[in-house]
């Protein structure tokens, strides 16, 4: 993610709510659609430092601290373009749950920036008019405690169960997984792939998908999750797979692989912005951008070594995954082109 700057030359972050130097309040600009510094006016609107561009801040800012970004003063929502996609949030009489929203909602934003930049749709009712029966984006944040939840994505609705937001939980069901990572990041990533597939392959792309893929009709979903479960990825799938899970259906691939595709934009966005690299994330190259990728992840992993962390990349690319990612490279470009 790239930095922002106060209009007194602070640096600020994607999720600072006021600049650490001066203390002027900050918030995502609707209108930059980037981090700035606001003048406060009456009745609580604020004014852009950089473009003058009036807005409130989401009421989700102001009730419960969990987002930043702001709301054209003039709109008649009070919640900002990302917080409306929420159609279930946590319960927030229950201890622990505001924060563990808040970690959801600073990773889902993160996400949703990046999917932004990248020139993905997302599909809202409010947004777009109408959805032309395409899946329309909505998160439900639910409690595994109160009955059981299971995270993922049907017909445009993702479900996160929001023990993921405790480290502890997270922590011990990817080493019960043997994932080399598991973060809320991923999660949103992961299930925004089975998103996309819905939203853009399976109406135009389907064939190509599954040469590439597999059918993901032969064998169901469900007979692929029971082999799964009981026998475990198939041997050396590192050679054709991102990831062990990857290997249950065609559908965990490209959602595993979407997010492979997303981890490697995000990164190399971050170096490019901080001069570590000349190489855009933009779609311009997707060789370069690999390449880039893997440099930094060398050097990425060996920080992360230092500090006694889990690699940064811990993913290798064989030729097959390459390919893949590839397609999820083709799928932005043809919509960036208006050809899907
Ligand atoms: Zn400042
Ligand atoms: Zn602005
Ligand atoms: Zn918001
Ligand atoms: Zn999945």
């Amino acid at each position: 993610m790239r930095s922002f700057y106060c209009q007194c030359g602070g640096t600020l972050f994607f999720g600072s709510v006021c600049c650490v130097a001066c203390n002027r309040p900050t918030a995502m600009c609707p209108h930059c659609n980037a981090v700035r510094s606001m003048a406060v006016a009456d009745d609580g609107v604020l004014v852009c430092d950089h473009c003058h561009h009036e807005c409130r801040m989401c009421s989700n800012a102001t009730q419960h601290a969990v987002c930043n970004r702001g709301v054209d003063a003039v709109s008649e929502h009070t919640l900002c373009r990302y917080c409306r996609l929420n159609s279930v949030v946590p319960d927030l009489s229950v201890d622990d749950n505001l924060l563990k929203w808040k970690r959801l909602e600073m990773a889902k934003h993160r996400v949703l920036f990046d999917i932004e930049r990248v020139g993905l749709p997302i599909v809202s009712e409010t947004e777009n008019g109408s959805a032309d029966g395409r899946p329309v984006l909505q998160f439900e944040f639910k409690s595994s405690a109160v009955k059981p939840v299971s995270t993922g994505h049907a017909d445009g609705l993702i479900t996160i169960d929001i023990a993921e937001a405790d480290s502890v939980h997270r922590e011990q069901t990817r080493v019960e997984f043997g994932e080399p990572q598991r973060t809320l990041v991923g999660h949103f990533r992961h299930e925004l792939g089975h998103y996309y597939w819905q939203l853009l392959v399976e109406p135009n792309c389907l064939d190509d998908f599954r040469s590439l893929f597999g059918d993901e009709r032969k064998p169901t979903y469900a007979e692929a999750q029971k082999r799964y479960y009981a026998d475990g990825a198939i041997p050396n799938w590192q050679e054709r797979f991102i990831s062990a899970y990857s290997t249950m259906h065609p559908w965990e691939d490209f959602a595993e692989t979407f997010a492979g595709y997303m981890d490697i934009v995000a990164v190399v966005e971050t170096a490019r912005h901080f001069d570590r690299t000349r190489v855009t994330a933009d779609g311009s190259d997707f060789d370069q951008m690999l390449t880039a990728y893997r440099d930094i992840g060398i050097v990425a992993n060996e920080f992360n070594r230092d500090m006694g962390l889990l690699d940064l990349v811990p993913e290798i690319h064989s030729d097959a995954i390459v390919e893949k990612l590839k397609f999820i490279d083709d799928l932005r470009l043809a919509v960036q082109k208006e050809l899907v």
